[in-house]
């Protein structure tokens, strides 16, 4: 196929079969975050490359490896977002909603790129559901976003994903763990990838997170970040861990998950599936309360997550749980001949206005090939109308699924589709 007519790598198209099942998911994720206070925020696609830098943190995969950055014909360095957090508290600082009463609670659905190899559950685009709660530092906050994801996946029927949590302490006890981590990958320097190399002085803790079969090995045996935790972070942690028991929402600790992004602090999160292979994770998050101050404003305790919709689909296909309905066409109508065109028109426009899913001919086809057509859209009921049923205003309408037919007036068509 020529190449302008194929999709970019790494890049899909949801087609008109399969998008009942994206409205699905989506409603149900901004639905559930209704319940819990969330309004939806909707940002720019792409945002000045330094937001990203800033937040995302430039010892990260995301912004070494796979930021699609390009310069505008202004001469400014731009990039599409390779998430949205960055770019929600770039919009939450600069439109001051801090300032107004907290804690600000926000989600969103959009397209994320990066560039990454393509393959299944990891795409060059791909969209993610999140929340930011915007101000809140209690422990039960963390419970209280923790329980939203859960009820996301569970509303959509993704049941037996599992949920892991870990500390990864505040910039206090983080300095004393990246100490004690230097000191053990010091060792090991020589056989680390050249990327964590790098990673050793500048935020080791990211080697922990590298991909290279090497580096995971060698990281197996480095010391855990939850026997350096501060007072103030263990108690948090604990208090977190009460507020998921006491709702009874299962949970492993997991000491090795440090999450891909360098904004986060104490807490953090992921919900894995044990049957999408290795792109496992649909759903990261957790604590960031240094990136307000980061960014440039005031201090402010946040936190948030975000959920891979491609993923969360993988694993939804693999469960054959079947979500969300095809949409329904009521009635086909058949129109043959010049009047009854027009009057078909008509009726549909009379019968949309009380809320039914009607279709006529719009190709000028046969009997035939229309009632072929009605099928394959799998119409539910049909009728045909000519200059006879013009002449007498009855009509018969037929249930394509039983096949039967009867004769009623054209005004009455709506009470046999409801
Ligand atoms: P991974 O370890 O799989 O690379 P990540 O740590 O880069 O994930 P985040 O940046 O936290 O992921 O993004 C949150 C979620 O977005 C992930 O858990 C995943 O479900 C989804 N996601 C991330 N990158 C991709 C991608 N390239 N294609 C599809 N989904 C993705
Ligand atoms: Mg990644």
């Amino acid at each position: 196929m020529n190449e302008i007519n194929r999709a970019i790598k790494g890049t899909n198209d949801v087609l008109p079969e399969e998008s009942h099942v994206w409205q699905f998911v989506e409603k149900k994720m901004l639905s559930t975050a209704a319940l819990f206070g969330f309004k939806e925020i909707r940002v720019p696609v792409f945002e000045h490359t330094e937001v990203f830098q800033r937040s995302v943190g430039d010892t990260t995969d995301v912004v070494q490896k796979e930021m699609y950055t390009f310069d505008d014909k202004g001469g400014r360095s731009i990039t599409l977002r390779p998430e949205l957090t960055a770019g929600v508290i770039r919009s939450v600082i600069e439109n001051g909603l801090y300032n107004q009463s907290l804690p600000q609670k926000v989600c969103y659905i959009g397209g994320c790129y990066r560039y990454e190899k393509p393959q299944a559950g990891r795409l060059r685009e791909f969209h993610q559901f999140g929340v930011e709660c915007i101000g809140a530092a209690a422990p039960s906050a963390d419970a209280e976003v923790i329980s939203l994801a859960n009820s996301v996946l569970k509303g959509i029927g993704l049941d037996k994903l599992s949920l892991e949590i870990n500390s990864i302490g505040c910039p206090t006890c983080r300095a004393v763990y990246h100490k004690a981590l230097k000191e053990y990958f010091e060792g090991k320097k020589e056989d680390l990838c050249e990327t964590c190399k790098d990673r050793l002085d500048r935020n080791p803790m990211r080697i922990l997170d590298c991909k290279s079969p090497v580096c995971s090995d060698i990281a197996k045996d480095a010391p855990k970040v939850l026997d350096f935790l501060c007072e103030d972070c263990s108690n948090h942690f604990e208090a977190v861990k009460a507020g998921l028991n006491e709702m009874g929402i299962e949970y492993t600790v997991n000491p090795s998950i440090v999450r891909g992004l360098d904004y986060y602090t104490r807490t953090v999160f992921e919900f894995v599936s044990g049957d999408i292979g290795a792109q496992s994770t649909v759903c990261g998050g957790g604590r960031y309360d240094g990136l307000m101050e980061q960014m440039g404003a005031p201090a402010t305790a946040s936190l948030g997550f975000a959920m891979g919709i491609e993923r969360l689909l993988l694993v939804l296909k693999n469960s054959e749980k079947q979500v969300g309905e095809k949409p329904v066409c009521d009635l086909y109508i058949a129109p043959m001949g010049e009047k009854a065109n027009v009057k078909a028109l008509a009726i549909c426009a009379c019968l949309r206005d009380k809320g039914f899913s009607v279709q006529s001919d719009i190709c000028g086809r046969g009997l035939k090939a229309q009632m072929r057509y009605a099928n394959k859209i799998g119409a539910r009921f049909s009728v045909v109308l000519g200059d006879n049923e013009l002449e007498s205003g009855l009509i018969r309408i037929k249930n394509m699924e039983t096949g039967e037919d009867k004769e009623i007036a054209i005004e009455s068509i709506s009470e046999e589709l409801k």
